[in-house]
């Protein structure tokens, strides 16, 4: 048995019985992990809080190594995100960003960017109003972590850099086109210059300052065409928070 101690932030939580939860956790350490939380449903005191989706905690849990679930040990709360759970738009914003933790990341395997990314994302979501540009990053950067960066800087099957005009994009090559080229795949979608500038703006840019980033609603419509789609091109489904986000955008 090992004892394991780390940051995490709570992921999904579900009861597993009458008085134990199933924590799922994206550690700054390890990794998904799942535990048990023996008694949880009953101590209320103990865990108050800290098994809440969203909550960053101090996690300390045990199991041996390599299997797939552990035993909860102890967990405190270090950051709630309350201003996001006040928000209708910002929760639903967060759920998303947890959903798709959960639906992209496998277990077991040490991801620090990951958990980095997820932090730094909601502490912005806490703290900014504009909301999409932050949900168009996580999308990009979380496919850019799990191995999925578009290529944007030239054509797929050419190297030629882009030309003027509407960009083609292939999703399933994961990559822009050039003309001559762009009968070799299926074009899915094509996109202005100035798009493919944002997005790259999107992998790269500070994720505390991203609401400084001015888009266009015409060209965010577009960011997300290509973000979202590639997401559900990764994931070969649509998760059950996105059509909230999307309801909520149009209000
Ligand atoms: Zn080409």
């Amino acid at each position: 048995m090992a004892l394991y101690k780390t940051r995490a932030i709570v992921i999904k939580s579900m009861n597993l019985s009458e008085s134990d939860r199933l924590v799922t956790f994206m550690t700054e350490s390890h990794g998904k992990v799942k535990c048990v939380a023996k008694g949880a449903r009953k101590i209320k005191n103990q865990f108050w809080g800290a098994l809440e989706p969203m909550s960053l905690i101090n996690l300390i849990y045990f199991g041996k190594e390599h299997q797939s679930l552990f035993r909860l040990n102890n967990s405190d709360i270090i950051e709630s995100f309350q201003t996001i759970r006040d928000d209708f738009g910002k929760l639903y914003t967060g759920i998303y960003f947890l959903d798709l933790i959960n639906a992209m990341i496998l277990e077991g395997h040490r991801e620090p960017k990951v958990f980095s990314l997820l932090y730094q994302a909601l502490a912005a979501l806490d703290q900014q109003t504009e909301l999409e540009a932050l949900r168009r990053l996580f999308e990009i950067r979380l496919l850019a972590l799990s191995g999925y960066k578009p290529q944007l800087e030239h054509c797929i099957f050419c190297r030629k850099g882009p030309e003027n005009g509407l960009i083609p994009f292939s999703f399933a090559h994961n990559g822009i086109l050039c003309k001559s080229c762009s009968n070799r795949a299926r074009v899915d979608i094509q996109f202005s210059t100035g798009t493919r500038n944002y997005i790259k703006k999107l992998l790269d840019v500070e994720i505390k300052t991203c609401e400084r980033l001015k888009f266009p609603k015409a060209q965010m419509d577009e960011i997300g065409k290509v973000t979202h789609r590639l997401v559900l091109s990764h994931l070969g489904r649509e998760l059950k928070s996105y059509p909230f986000i999307k309801n909520m955008a149009e209000l």
